[in-house]
C-alpha cells in the first residue's frame, strides 16, 4: 500500500463520520487506550454492547484507569457519552466508577443513558455465581457480573429497560412475577435465600434516583448528531472470539461483539459504519475457557505474563492471571474478516523486546491437514499450532513515536502480520500511555 493512502486511512484523520473500535480476538487488546487516543477527534463515544464484565485500561494525564462501564471518551470535556441501548448496564458500578473518577480530578463528563438500555438486576449477578457453583469443574470461568443471566431475560422479555424502572405500577407487578419465577430455581436448583419482592423494589428504587440524572434518547441525539455531521466512535467490548454468533462458543460473552452490532446497540443506520479498527495485540492473551490454540504455557508463559499489557497480563476486573500465547495469524485474521475491518491497530509491540526469537502461529494442523481457515467446533479443539519463527529484536523500544526508527526486525513483524490479515496496520501502539503510538506514514 503506498504512504498517501496510509495517509488517507490514518486513523486519527476526520475522514470517517462513524467509526467502530473492536477488538480482534479475546478481549484486553488495548482498545480503551485506542478509544481514549481517537476521542480527541471525537465528539460522541458510545459503548453498544457488554457490561462491567471486562475493562478497559486507561493511562492519560489523570492517572490510571480501568473502566468498567464507562466509555473510554470521558476524559475529554469536548465529548458526550453514551450507554447505548445494547449494553448490559450494571447503575452501581457506573455510578461507582463515575464518583471515583471525580475524586480522582477528572472533570464531570457529558453522558447520557439510553433510555431503552437494560438494567443488571441484584439476582443476575447471584445467578451468574450460582451456575458456576453448581458447574463446578465445567464451569465457563464467567467474571460473575450476572452478563449471561442478564441477556437471557433480555431476549426472555422479562429483563428491565431504565425507563420501566420509573413506572412505579410496572415495576412492582414485574418484579412480583420474576421472584415467582427465579424463586423456583433458586429454592430447588441452587437451594439459595429466596428473592423478596419488596427488598428488590426498594433496591430499585434506589437504583433509578442514582441513574435518573442521565436517562435520555440517545438513539435521536446520535440521529441529529449524525445529521450535524458530528464525528462518532463506537467502543467495542472483548472481541471476535468471544462473540456469541462467530466466537469460541460456548467460550464466548452473551453479547455480540462484532462491529455490524454497532448499528443495533447504537441505534445508528448500519450504512453509517464505515470504518473499522480492528485492534489485534502484538502476541495473544484470553480469559476464560475454551480453544487457545497458540497458548504457552509454564516459565514461557510467566515471563510474557509479567511483562505484558502495563502492569502483567491480568484481568482489568477480576485480577485473575491471562492466559498468554504467541500471535495468533489464522485467529486473527478470521477476527479482522467477521469484524469488517476497514484498518488494523497492533498493540504492545514493546513488551516482545525481551524475545530472541518469536512465533507467530500461521496455520493449524487439524487430524494431520494444515489449515489457515479458523475452524469451527470439534475441528478448533483438535486444532495444533503451526509456527513461523522471526528474530527478535532485542531492545527496548516502549513509547517510541517514529515508526521508520523502529528496529528492522520488528518491522518484518509487522509486515508479516499485516499481511495476514489482509488489512493495513495503520498504526502500532509502543507502550500503554496515550502518546505511545507509531503511525505508519
Ligand atoms: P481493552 O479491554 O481492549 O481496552 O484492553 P485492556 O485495557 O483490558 O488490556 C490491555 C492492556 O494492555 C492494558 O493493561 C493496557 O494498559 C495495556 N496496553 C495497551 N496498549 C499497550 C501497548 O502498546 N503496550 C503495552 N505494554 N501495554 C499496552
Amino acid at each position: 500500500m503506498k504512504n498517501d493512502d496510509y495517509e488517507q486511512m490514518r486513523f486519527s484523520g476526520v475522514t470517517f463520520m462513524v467509526k467502530a473500535i473492536v477488538g480482534a480476538n479475546w478481549g484486553d487488546e488495548g482498545k480503551g487506550k485506542i478509544t481514549d487516543m481517537l476521542a480527541e477527534d471525537s465528539d460522541i463515544i458510545v459503548r453498544f454492547q457488554g457490561g462491567a464484565n471486562a475493562g478497559h485500561t486507561i493511562i492519560n494525564q489523570y492517572g490510571r484507569f480501568a473502566l468498567h462501564s464507562l466509555p473510554s471518551g470521558i476524559f475529554y470535556p469536548h465529548t458526550t457519552n453514551i450507554i447505548g441501548n445494547g449494553v448490559a448496564l450494571n447503575i452501581r458500578t457506573f455510578t461507582d466508577e463515575l464518583r471515583a473518577l471525580r475524586e480522582r480530578g477528572v472533570p464531570e463528563p457529558k453522558i447520557i443513558v439510553s433510555e431503552r438500555v437494560q438494567v443488571v438486576m441484584p439476582y443476575h449477578i447471584l445467578f451468574d455465581a450460582y451456575e458456576e457453583e453448581r458447574l463446578a469443574g465445567r464451569a465457563f470461568g464467567s467474571t460473575k457480573s450476572g452478563i449471561a443471566p442478564f441477556y437471557s431475560d433480555k431476549f426472555a422479555k422479562i429483563g428491565f429497560q431504565v425507563n420501566e424502572l420509573f413506572d412505579d405500577a410496572l415495576l412492582k407487578s414485574r418484579l412480583d412475577n420474576i421472584c415467582v419465577l427465579k424463586n423456583t430455581l433458586l429454592e430447588h436448583l441452587y437451594r439459595k435465600p429466596l428473592l423478596e419482592p419488596d427488598a428488590l423494589y426498594a433496591e430499585m428504587t434506589g437504583q433509578r434516583e442514582r441513574i435518573a440524572p442521565y436517562v435520555g434518547d440517545a438513539a435521536a441525539f446520535i440521529r441529529e448528531a449524525l445529521g450535524a455531521g458530528k464525528n462518532i466512535l463506537l467502543e467495542g467490548q472483548l472481541g471476535t472470539l468471544k462473540d456469541t454468533d462467530f466466537g469460541i462458543y460456548p467460550f464466548v460473552t452473551s453479547s455480540n461483539t462484532l462491529a455490524g452490532y454497532g448499528a443495533v446497540g447504537a441505534g445508528i443506520p448500519p450504512s453509517e459504519i464505515r470504518s473499522v479498527v480492528a485492534v489485534t495485540k502484538a502476541y495473544s492473551s484470553a480469559v476464560g475457557g475454551g480453544a487457545f490454540v497458540s497458548e504457552i504455557f509454564g516459565e514461557e508463559a510467566e515471563a510474557l505474563r509479567r511483562l505484558g499489557g502495563d502492569q502483567g497480563e491480568f484481568g482489568a476486573t477480576t485480577g485473575r492471571p491471562r492466559r498468554v500465547g504467541w500471535f495468533d495469524a489464522v485467529a486473527s485474521a478470521y477476527g479482522c474478516l467477521m469484524q469488517g475491518a476497514t484498518e488494523a491497530v497492533l498493540t504492545a509491540v514493546d513488551v516482545l523486546g525481551y524475545l530472541d526469537e518469536i512465533k507467530i502461529c500461521v496455520g493449524y494442523e487439524i487430524d494431520g491437514g494444515i489449515t489457515d481457515v479458523f475452524p469451527v467446533g470439534a475441528g478448533l479443539v483438535r486444532a495444533k499450532p503451526v509456527y513461523k519463527l522471526f528474530p527478535g529484536w532485542k531492545c527496548d523500544i516502549r513509547g517510541e513515536r517514529d515508526y521508520n526508527a523502529l528496529p528492522r526486525a520488528l518491522k518484518a513483524y509487522v509486515d508479516f502480520i499485516e499481511e495476514r490479515l489482509g488489512v493495513p496496520i495503520t498504526m502500532v501502539s509502543t507502550g500503554p500511555k496515550r502518546e505511545d503510538a507509531a503511525f505508519r506514514t
